[in-house]
């Protein structure tokens, strides 16, 4: 399979190409020359299988002409190593909880595969491959922990000092191993400028295979699309789905559009925002309007410019009339939020994150509109983070001390081991070469 530039300028990539450089040179999004369409067969039995048999024929259908059975096996199995279950929240409404990963956030399927894929393509490769990333927080935790372990990788995390949260800090500094934190005197800009000043000095690159893992990366969008299979297949049966989707870059909501394309049925789409509602005005106008965004307390949807945008434009052609017959769009406040969370929390005894709030009230409000039900409308909402990642705003909208699961207490118990660094590109350049 070859995978084309949403731009255009460009001829199309191998699959090694495209995950190795991310964005394509004409800075398009890789897109995959053919979407497979399933077999009748395939669905008829979706429902006895694992989420990891699911994922796998997913997979086979989408990259098995490059990637040979047995590894691709496990490429799947490794990166879906945790559940991720389908909870009953309303009366037809389902949660799908997307959080059980090493991070508690959904990011952790799209990393996690990403870096099985990169070991796999580059292994008959010498030289070690150094991914270079950037981070405000929650990229470098999916990031590190995805390729935690992964034999002839390492990872250099670099991140603004003081202005990460404790538990994002955590969650990249203490792990060791292939992973170096590097705390930069300076901001997020300033890291983001490092690592693009990196990428582009030649005399560098020739002495270190350097990479990137961002969230467009072809092999980071596509595994997202394994879950929507999953979870459609554990609906009530006979049921038409609804999927809501909270939306930042939108990469998710495009696995989804994939999934649909390989024949899921899946009736409709539902794009959740917050404050930062790019992507509804779009939806109400057919104005892509893309603007500075906004902190808001569910900070992983503040995107002003939504990159997965590109992608959606590819697969309608640009017809605003086709996406909007097949996507809604729902935004919600910071003060709906907090609401949401609270009403939900009494009335269902359901904790939803800030994000995952977002979209059951979206979803919610979607099927109460839908009237039109010749059967039972049932409806997936996807709940992107555990809630006690954001232990603060949760404790102050339930007005309680919120617990936090085992697995996120162990990384701020871990003992932090990060780089201090000035954000002069000479000293990021040095502590590259001393280090590899
Ligand atoms: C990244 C993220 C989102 C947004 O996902 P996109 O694929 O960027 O649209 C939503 N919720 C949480 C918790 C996230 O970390």
């Amino acid at each position: 399979m070859k995978y084309y530039s949403t731009n255009g300028q460009v001829p199309p990539a191998t699959l090694q190409e495209a995950v190795l450089k991310g964005l394509a040179d004409d800075n398009g999004l890789y897109m995959p020359e053919r979407i497979p369409l399933l077999s009748d067969n395939f669905f008829a039995s979706l429902h006895q299988k694992t989420l990891q048999e699911a994922a796998l024929e997913v997979a086979a259908a989408l990259f098995g002409d490059d990637i040979a059975a047995s590894p691709l096996r496990e490429m799947v199995y490794g990166a879906l190593s945790f559940d991720i279950p389908l909870v009953q929240v309303a009366d037809n409404l389902y949660g799908l909880e997307l959080f059980h990963g090493p991070t508690m956030a959904f990011k952790d399927v799209g990393a996690r595969f990403l870096a099985r894929m990169m070991q796999h393509i580059t292994r008959n490769e010498k030289d070690e491959i150094n991914v270079l990333v950037a981070t405000s927080g929650d990229t470098g935790s999916a990031v590190a922990n995805g390729f935690l372990g992964v034999e002839g990788v390492t990872v250099t995390v670099l991140y603004p000092k003081g202005l990460v949260s404790k538990i994002q800090e955590a969650q990249f500094t203490t792990l060791g191993q292939n992973i170096c934190a590097v705390e930069v005197e300076g901001t997020f800009d300033d890291c983001q400028r490092l690592v693009k000043q990196a990428f582009l000095d030649k005399e560098l690159n020739a002495r270190r295979r350097l990479t990137s893992a961002n969230s467009i990366n072809l092999a980071r969008f596509i595994p997202q699309a394994f879950y929507y299979f999953w979870g459609w297949a554990q609906m009530p049966q006979g049921s038409e789905v609804v999927v809501c989707v909270p939306g930042g870059n939108f990469g998710n909501l495009t696995a989804g559009l994939i999934a649909k394309r390989m024949g899921l049925p899946i009736k409709h789409f539902v794009a959740a925002n917050n404050a930062n509602d790019i992507f509804l005005k779009y939806l109400q106008t057919a104005e892509f309007s893309p603007r500075p965004s906004i902190a808001t307390i569910a900070n992983a949807m503040d995107v002003g410019n939504p990159s997965n945008f590109a992608r959606i434009m590819d697969l309608y052609g640009g017809n605003h009339a086709k996406v909007a017959a097949d996507i809604s769009g729902y935004s919600y406040s910071d003060a709906q939020i907090r609401e949401v969370v609270k009403r939900t929390f009494d009335e269902a005894k359901y904790m939803l994150d800030p994000h995952g709030a977002c979209a059951y009230e979206a979803l919610r409000e979607h099927l109460k509109r839908d009237k039109r039900r010749d059967k039972k409308t049932t409806g997936i909402f996807l709940e992107t983070a555990h809630p006690a990642k954001f232990k603060e705003t949760m404790d102050n909208i339930l007005n309680a001390d919120i617990a936090v699961p085992q697995k996120l207490q162990a990384f701020m118990s871990g003992q932090k081991q990060a780089v201090g660094m000035s954000s002069r590109y000479e000293d990021f350049r040095d502590l590259l070469l001393k280090r590899f």
